[in-house]
Formats: C-alpha cells, sequence, structure tokens
C-alpha cells in the first residue's frame, strides 16, 4: 500500500483557486485538504472539493464507452470499446461534413473545470479545422466582461486578500458563502478593523444579515440605483472631479445619462427606501479605501450589461482607486499574465456562423442552414444548464441530431446521447490554470488514477484529430508540448515557468502580486482612460436604447413573481449535481406564500409560459416580496417532474454580451392540486 500527499490546485469554476493537499492510497484520492500555496485558500477548502471522493468513485461515474442500444432517452446503453466508439463517432461526423458541411456540427462546452489543457486547446483546434460551428460561450460573465472591459480594459481589480485595507466594502450581486468562500474571513477580518459593508442583493445572504446596509432590490433594477448613486455624487459634490478630469473620459455623457435617474424614482423602481439610497451615498463618498466586489448576479437579466457598466463606473466617478483596498474587482482573470491558450490551440478561428449557447433550445429547433445535425459536448451539462430547458431536451432527444458527450459521470445530458466518452477529472490528468479572483497561476500534474477507461479531453481530441486527418506538421499534441506553446508565446513564459518548477505556484508577473491601478497598473483601453460611456458598448446595446438605457420589470398579472436561480454552496454549477440526492424546494417570502396560501413543505406548481416546475416550497424570511429562488446546477432528479429553474428561464438574453437572462424569468406560483 503506498500513501503519498500530492500537490494540486482546484481548476473548478470558482474565484478562489485552491491550492489543495491531495492524500492518495495506491492511485485512489483519500482525502483532500487545503494547501498554503494560494494566500487566501490558507489551508481549508469547501466541502464540494473535500468530498471529491465521493465524485471521482461513485456510482454515476463513467468507465467505459457506452453507444446507445434503444430509444433516445431510453437509458439504455452498451459498453463498446474505444475503438468502436470512435469509429462510429467519426463515421457520423464525417457523413455529415459530406452531406451538409462542418457547420451542422456544433461543438458545446463550457467551465466545468476551467484550465487551458482540458478547455480549449486540441478540442477547439479539431472544431476550427474542422469548420464546425462557432459556439459563444454565454452562460456567465459575458455581459459583465464586456462592460469590465469596455470601461476599464484589460487589467486585474483590487486583489481579495487587498480587502483587509478597505474601509468599505460593497457586495453588489454576489454571495461569498457561497461562491468565494475564502473572501469572508478577509471581510471579516476588515470588519474587525472598522471596515463597514454594504450588500446588494434581492436575498438577506448571510453576509447580508451583518452587513451595515442591505439593499433587497428587485432584480433587474440595479441599473436605475447604481445610476442614482452616480447622480447623487456628481449633483451633491461628491464626485472626485480631478480624478475624472486626468483619466476618465465622456464624463459629461454618464452625468448626463446618470441625470434620468434621481434617488427617489430609483427607490420606486427597485423597492428600497430612498433613506438607505442616501445613506450608500453617504458611507461611500466618506470611505477610503472603498471597494466594490462586482458580481455576476447582476448581470442575468436584460438589463445586465449596463448595470454592470453603472456599478462599475462608480468607483471611477467617486475616485476610489489608486490606493490599495479601494476601486473595485470584477474578474481578476484579466491580471497581466500574458499567457493566452491560443498559442495552444494553433489554429486561427474558423470564419464560420456563431451560435449562442444560450439560445440551443432555439437553434436545435429551427430551420437552420445548415440545420445542426450533430452536438458535441464536453465540460458541460446542458440539459441542466442551458435556459429554455424544456426546448434544449426536446432538441437533443431528436433523433435527427447525433449527440456525444464526453463526460465524468451519468449526467442528464449523457442520458440524451447516442455516444457517452468517459472523461478524467482535474485530480486524474495534468491542468493549466490562472485563476480569475486569486491572481496564481499552477501547472498541475495528476494526483490520481483514472477509473477504468476515462481519457483526458487532450486525449480525446488529439485522437479525433488524428481520424480526421486534421493534424499538421508541427502540432504540439502531448501535455508537455502544449504547456510549452503556451509559454513561449509569453513575453514573461520564461518567468512564470521558472516559478512553477521552483514553487509549484506562479504569481501574477510585474512589481507586486497584488497590483493597484494607477499605481502598479495602468487602465488596459488604448489611450489608457477609463470610459465611461465606451462608444463600443454603447452601440453594442443599441437594440436597447443604448448603454445605460433602463427596460423595465415585465412582470404580468399572470406571472407576477420575478424568480432567482443563484448558485447555492454545494453547486456553484452543474458539477456534483448528481451527489445531491434531495430534491430542491422553491423559497418565496412569507407574504408570497400567505397571499397564496403556501406553507413550508406544501407541494407546488411554479410556471409561466415556457414551462412548469413541481417542487416543495419553503417559505423565507430571507426574502423581498415578489421575489422567487430556485438554485442554479440543479438536475432533474431534484424536482418532482425533472424541470429545474431553467425550465422557466427563456432565450432572450441581456443587453449586452449575448448574457444569458438565467435571473429574469417571471412566474406564478400555486399549491399543486
Ligand atoms: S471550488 Fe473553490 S473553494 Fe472549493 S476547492 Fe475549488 S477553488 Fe477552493
Amino acid at each position: 500500500m503506498t500513501v503519498q500527499t500530492l500537490r494540486s490546485a482546484c481548476p473548478l469554476d470558482c474565484p478562489d483557486l485552491c491550492s489543495l493537499e491531495v492524500t492518495v492510497e495506491d492511485g485512489r484520492v483519500r482525502e483532500v485538504n487545503g494547501g498554503t500555496l494560494t494566500p487566501i485558500t490558507d489551508g481549508f477548502i469547501c466541502g464540494k472539493v473535500r468530498k471529491i471522493a465521493d465524485h471521482l468513485y461513485g456510482e454515476t461515474r463513467l468507465t467505459t464507452p457506452l453507444v446507445r442500444d434503444g430509444a433516445k432517452g431510453s437509458g439504455r446503453y452498451r459498453a463498446a470499446s474505444w475503438d468502436e466508439a470512435l469509429d462510429l463517432v467519426t463515421a457520423r461526423l464525417k457523413a455529415i461534413v459530406a452531406r451538409s458541411g462542418a457547420e451542422a456540427i456544433l461543438p458545446y462546452h463550457y467551465g466545468g473545470s476551467n484550465g487551458w489543457l482540458s478547455e480549449g486547446a486540441l478540442a477547439t483546434r479539431f472544431f476550427r479545422r474542422l469548420g464546425a460551428s462557432n459556439l459563444d460561450r454565454t452562460f456567465c460573465a459575458a455581459a459583465t466582461t464586456a462592460a469590465a472591459r469596455g470601461i476599464y480594459g484589460v487589467v486585474p481589480g483590487v486583489a481579495l486578500e487587498d480587502y483587509v485595507h478597505s474601509k468599505l466594502i460593497v457586495l453588489w450581486g454576489v454571495n461569498p458563502n457561497a461562491t468565494s468562500i475564502h473572501l469572508v474571513p478577509i471581510i471579516d477580518r476588515a470588519r474587525e478593523a472598522g471596515a463597514k459593508l454594504i450588500v446588494v442583493d434581492p436575498r438577506r445572504t448571510p453576509l447580508a444579515r451583518r452587513a451595515d446596509l442591505h439593499l433587497a432590490v428587485r432584480p433587474g433594477t440595479d441599473l436605475p440605483v447604481a445610476l442614482a448613486l452616480i447622480h447623487a455624487l456628481f449633483e451633491r459634490g461628491l464626485a472626485d472631479e480631478a480624478f475624472l478630469a486626468a483619466h476618465a473620459a465622456e464624463v459629461d455623457e454618464l452625468r448626463r445619462r446618470a441625470a434620468r435617474w434621481s434617488l427617489d424614482a430609483a427607490a420606486r423602481e427597485a423597492g428600497v427606501a430612498v433613506a438607505d439610497l442616501e445613506r450608500f451615498v453617504a458611507l461611500y463618498a466618506a470611505a477610503s479605501p472603498a471597494v466594490i466586489r462586482c458580481g455576476w448576479g447582476l448581470e442575468r437579466n436584460r438589463n445586465g450589461g449596463s448595470a454592470a457598466a453603472a456599478v462599475l463606473a462608480l468607483p471611477v466617478v467617486a475616485g476610489k482607486h489608486g490606493v490599495r483596498g479601494g476601486g473595485h474587482t470584477m474578474s481578476n482573470g484579466d491580471a497581466p499574465w500574458t499567457v493566452s491558450s491560443e498559442a495552444a490551440i494553433g489554429a486561427p478561428p474558423a470564419p464560420t456562423r456563431t451560435i449562442n449557447m444560450s439560445q440551443l433550445g432555439r437553434a436545435l429547433a429551427g430551420a437552420r442552414d445548415p440545420r445542426i445535425e450533430a452536438v458535441f459536448v464536453y465540460n458541460c451539462n446542458p440539459a441542466a444548464t442551458a435556459p429554455n430547458q424544456v426546448a434544449v431536451r426536446d432538441g437533443l432527444a431528436r433523433d435527427d441530431v447525433f449527440v456525444v458527450v464526453h463526460e465524468q459521470v451519468m449526467t442528464d445530458t449523457a442520458r440524451l446521447a447516442d455516444v457517452i466518452l468517459p472523461a478524467t477529472a482535474f485530480l486524474e490528468h495534468r491542468e493549466l490554470r490562472r485563476g480569475y479572483g486569486a491572481m496564481r497561476m499552477y501547472d498541475s500534474r495528476p494526483v490520481a488514477r483514472a477509473p477504468g477507461q476515462a481519457r483526458s479531453n487532450l486525449e480525446l481530441f488529439g485522437e479525433l484529430l488524428r481520424r480526421m486527418d486534421l493534424v499538421r506538421p508541427g502540432d504540439a499534441m502531448t501535455e508537455d508540448e502544449l504547456v510549452a506553446s503556451i509559454f513561449a508565446a509569453s513575453p514573461h513564459g520564461a518567468e512564470l515557468r521558472a516559478q512553477l518548477d521552483a514553487d509549484g505556484v506562479a504569481r501574477v508577473p510585474g512589481p507586486t502580486d497584488r497590483p493597484v491601478l494607477f499605481v502598479d497598473v495602468q487602465p488596459g483601453t488604448p489611450d489608457r482612460k477609463l470610459h465611461l460611456v465606451p462608444e463600443a458598448l454603447d452601440r453594442a446595446a443599441a437594440a436597447t436604447g443604448g448603454l445605460y438605457a433602463y427596460q423595465p420589470d415585465p412582470a404580468t398579472d399572470a406571472f407576477p413573481l420575478a424568480l432567482i436561480s443563484p448558485a447555492i454552496s454545494t453547486q456553484i454549477s452543474s458539477y456534483f449535481g448528481q451527489l445531491r440526492r434531495a430534491e430542491v424546494p422553491v423559497e418565496l417570502s412569507l407574504e408570497d406564500a400567505a397571499a397564496r396560501g403556501i406553507a413550508d413543505g406544501d407541494e407546488v406548481r411554479v410556471w409561466n409560459e415556457l414551462g412548469e416546475v413541481r417542487c416543495a416550497a419553503k417559505v423565507s424570511r430571507d426574502l423581498r416580496r415578489g421575489v422567487a429562488v430556485l438554485p442554479k446546477g440543479m438536475w432533474s432528479h431534484h424536482t418532482r417532474n425533472g424541470n429545474t429553474a431553467n425550465a422557466l428561464i427563456g432565450e432572450d438574453v441581456a443587453d449586452l454580451g449575448g448574457q444569458a437572462t438565467y435571473n429574469d424569468a417571471r412566474v406564478q406560483i400555486a399549491r399543486a392540486t
């Protein structure tokens, strides 16, 4: 028996990028604990990854290729060899290319694991060279990334560790207790040192309960609230005019657009007290350093891009940058790493059509030219995670759509596949990854043996490139070659490689690993200015009236409740969904439950024009009136009729980035009869 404790890092879609200490017995993971190489991990990790052995060795783990042996969705499969399965896949793909062209093939993937090797190296090369349809990845961060890059360019925000220096922390549309647990003790330390805390969230989250100010805004009204705060700062002489004159552009245009919203009007629209908005202005104007942690909750509605832009403009208007612990944090994936997976892909984007992943149901149902005849799914579970769930499942279940799924466990999507290919998990293959919260990079070697015949994304797509005759001379194909190609293309590649080899972790290049805007780094825009009404964003939002134009609440008498689907601590995506056996309830407020005669535990229907969910009700004191919650990441076995929140969410996208609008459904709820 060999027992070893080995270092790794967690590439799951989470800002914290924990360093891990993995105890392995004869190639099997026995225990996972937090390491210390990422400072904010500080020796502890979330329960999800601590119990990852349940995922790796559970009964739903896929260990052999499977070929459908019954009607689609019947769950009947027979085991096959890799050769047989890949012969079938390549024969079907070649036939589609010959008959309809490669655009009839849609690769469908997301960030189940955010590493550059498993997410976008050989898989992307394969589909680009094949000439398949492109996929616009819009489930998360599409609107916020557009907004942040429009205003700031590619530049890191405030390091999470630097929140200890802040005198005011604003958490806007983010619940760190579920999605970034290592930020919580940092906030606690800041508060012990006297920092104030403001939380903007329709729910009373754990940190909202302890906040100095909680704005429980109606979903979708972050935009008028942020614009009203900006207007108040300008109007009351609290804007930092000297900073704006030196570092910002389109100041007067933002001043003009924000003037549409007084604090009174925004308070009415958002359903909050005007006194609370007054308090926000006073606290924010007075504090320095003050940081806004802009989350991903506010982008998931029709106004999401403009809302994120307005929130990210606040620290510019108030002049909060330039001090440690002051400014904003959006995604720190925009730190100056100067590395990119494009070098590993080694193939330019194909000039083929692009399909928005948040409109898969529409794409599969429509008579597109060419019609989608094959969907190749990896790192993703669209039957559970894509909007318009009923249409997505119907589309994937069509006999004339060939579905291949490369997966670790039997998911809702895998059950609709024609061919299932078993995938390795992150502890079983090499992964290169940089964080989007913690500014660290890891090159993690496999620490455990994959069960059965599971193969990595690189092994699978390397084989498909060969079988489809898409390998070119000089292509990087192995893990070593791909990693080397990424670093070779970067001006900091040698420095990063040396750090990884010496320390097992790399820090962001530059004079400090916690860069401060205007001190260590400058805005990433071409003219180094902060653009408050970027022309490109204004153009992109033209269809909805331009940047900062507000689209009002779409509630109707028939569907009066706003449904949101936030992450929960056991699931920030659909990953690990098989491990949750308990049903998920829909949460609604005391007032909304009483008005409908609903008590805790009652079976209810939640419905709108797209579909219906049947589940238990949970009456919550932590929700404002008019809002219901069904968490994200749920699978069909978590409700009584197999539908989850996504059955109620439409395919209309936000004002920027083609962003999915997971927090924008309007529904009705009643006791089931
Ligand atoms: S999911 Fe997040 S908190 Fe959990 S181990 Fe991974 S990085 Fe850490």
